[in-house]
């Protein structure tokens, strides 16, 4: 694409280095900005600059927070003995949804894929099992996508809990394999939590 101005070229690059948005979607959305009051850039720009210099991410489960703890685990109400295992905010942000879900989170940050190659130590996995043998955790629930990736994470975590007292469940497949977490419906994601299954008998079921 030949631009009329390197200032307009280089926007247009650095906005399509965002997923899903090509060089024809980044240059629609650029040329709206400059169609819109100044005012609107520079509070965009402010905020993916604050997002990116202040956020934090809660010292406990990882979820992206303002705070030390995040206001999941920083409230007396949940039950902190239970705690779900998922691999991004955005699945926190699923299950909080359904309102079903009382326990705590642990953001893993992905899934082990070798063909990514992300390996285990690239995940927030020794910080879990340091939590764990703690001691004040009963039940651990697996809620990754049923994908390959997915299974290889709960595997490697479970076979890390050996010898450790903590009963391992996996959210009910009310969710298709493959499926990811985020595109569950709130019933359908609701349900599974609340009929999980203990983790062994998803194994025997593979
Ligand atoms: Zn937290």
């Amino acid at each position: 694409m030949e631009y009329a101005s390197k200032l307009l070229e280089n926007a247009v690059y650095e906005v399509s280095q965002l997923p899903g948005i090509g060089k024809r979607t980044a240059l629609r959305l650029v040329l709206h900005l400059l169609k819109q009051p100044e005012q609107q850039t520079t509070l965009l720009a402010e905020a993916i600059l604050k997002l990116r210099t202040e956020i934090n991410f809660c010292s406990s489960c990882y979820n992206i927070s303002d705070t030390e703890l995040c206001e999941i685990c920083a409230n007396p109400k949940r039950d902190a003995s239970l705690v779900c295992v998922v691999e991004d905010i955005r699945d926190v942000m699923a299950i909080e949804n359904t309102s079903q879900y009382q326990g705590l989170y642990h953001v893993l940050g992905g899934k082990i894929s070798p063909m990514e190659g992300i390996g285990p130590q690239d995940l927030n996995i020794v910080p879990l099992i340091t939590k764990i043998k703690e001691g004040n955790i009963k039940e651990l629930i697996f809620a990754l996508s049923s994908t390959m990736e997915g299974d290889t994470t709960n595997f490697y975590i479970y076979k890390q809990l050996e010898g450790i007292d903590v009963t391992t469940s996996t959210i009910a497949r009310g969710i298709a394999v493959g499926d990811e977490l985020e595109y569950a419906d709130e019933v359908t994601l609701g349900r599974s939590i609340l009929n999980r299954v203990p983790f062994e008998n998803s194994m025997k079921a593979n």
